[in-house]
């Protein structure tokens, strides 16, 4: 026997090298940095589920298909369950078109500033990441956008409408513009609309069986279930087939199959819920025109600012003391000194509010 102390095993190199995604999670009164919803799903929601859950045979391996749930989706959207795939958040579903379409030798591109996890998910799937810029604005230069998707041949380009963080919504014209230029070389082109229901449109009308083009959704913003892990996408049916290939056998449990069905008898009450946060939206981004911010336009459930006279990691910090969390994205890449604040109630927001004037005035 050897008395040396045994080796422990060595990560990848490439995952040494990298940083993880992080959102910390700090034990405050208003947390209004990961864009939930601040209301609880309905109570019969929630009778329903638990006495269905209590009904459910653990001892079996749930439906590998999920057939019930993809037609409840499919039902939603108005296309059929062969167009539906469902994944333990929409990251899950990123992630299984990055397997499937990305890994060694191919690259993935995305527009900075957008959100984080299409990137990093590349990352740790060997993929290669060209990272695009937006422009000041944060809109996206569509000849630019054309000229480095023809120069990088990219197996997907992700957009994502509205952009996260920025909250900017992605023109009709910008998707079919890039599908254009995608189906040259046979790019997929991903939509990530986490926040579609926000927006004044959806790519989902450009969703059909001749295009590279999937839309990706989810349960944890507008549906009020981040605690569920439950994301889609909606696209060809070729494409949802391929996805088998990579997704792990079983991958959705039997609880959120039935959870994720069972949401869907509420559409009226989300839809409501939709409607007044956009309400809200629209009231806190008019009380933050009047302090010394510049704010951008959002079509989403959050806001991205930058104060015009404090350093933004200070003023997340005196947010925090005042226990109240915003996203903070000072060091994000074209996003200096930015914080971003999601929707809450309006009690949530004006103790924001106030904290905020406190803070800068
Ligand atoms: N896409 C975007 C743009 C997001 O902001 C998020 C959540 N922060 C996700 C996808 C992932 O959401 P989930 O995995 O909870 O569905």
């Amino acid at each position: 026997m050897s008395d040396r102390a045994p080796q422990r095993p060595q990560l990848r190199d490439d995952l040494v090298r990298m940083e993880g995604y992080h959102s910390p999670q700090i034990d405050v009164d208003v947390r209004l940095n990961t864009n939930e919803s601040p209301f609880e799903p309905p109570a019969e929601f929630r009778a329903k589920l638990a006495e269905g859950v209590a009904q459910l045979h653990w001892n079996r391996y749930p439906d590998r298909q999920a057939v019930q749930l993809r037609e409840a989706i499919a039902k939603l959207h108005n296309v059929a369950m062969a167009n539906i795939f469902a994944a333990n958040g929409s990251n899950e579903v990123l992630q299984s078109l990055t397997l499937a379409y990305g890994g060694p030798g191919r690259n993935v591109l995305v527009f900075e500033p957008t959100y984080a996890m299409h990137s990093q998910i590349a990352r740790v799937t060997n993929t290669g990441v060209i990272s695009g810029t937006r422009s000041d604005d944060h809109s996206l230069d569509l000849a630019y956008v054309s000229a480095t998707m023809r120069q990088h041949e990219p197996a997907i380009t992700f957009l994502c409408s509205p952009n996260n963080p920025t909250g900017m919504v992605e023109e009709r014209e910008t998707v079919e513009a890039v599908l254009a230029v995608a189906g040259e070389f046979g790019g997929l082109v991903v939509v990530d609309e986490a926040y579609g229901q926000f927006a004044p449109w959806s790519a989902l009308e450009l969703v059909n069986e001749d295009t590279a083009l999937v839309v990706t959704r989810t349960y944890s913003k507008t549906w009020a279930l981040a605690g569920l892990r439950l994301g889609y996408l909606v696209g060809p049916t070729w494409l949802v087939s391929a996805l088998e290939m990579v997704v792990l056998p079983y991958h959705l449990d039997a609880a959120t199959q039935l959870a994720g069905t069972l949401a869907l008898d509420h559409v009226d009450v989300m839809e409501a819920q939709v409607a007044e946060l956009v309400e809200e939206r629209g009231r806190l981004a008019e009380a933050m025109a009047d302090l010394p911010l510049t704010v951008w336009p959002s079509g989403a459930n959050f806001i991205l600012f930058r104060p015009n006279q404090h350093d933004g990691n200070a003023v997340w910090q005196e947010l925090v003391d005042r226990s109240v969390m915003v996203r903070n994205c000072a060091s994000w890449p074209g996003l200096d000194n930015c914080l971003r604040v999601t929707i809450g109630t309006r009690q949530e927001d004006d103790a924001f509010l106030a904290a905020l004037t406190e803070i800068l005035t």
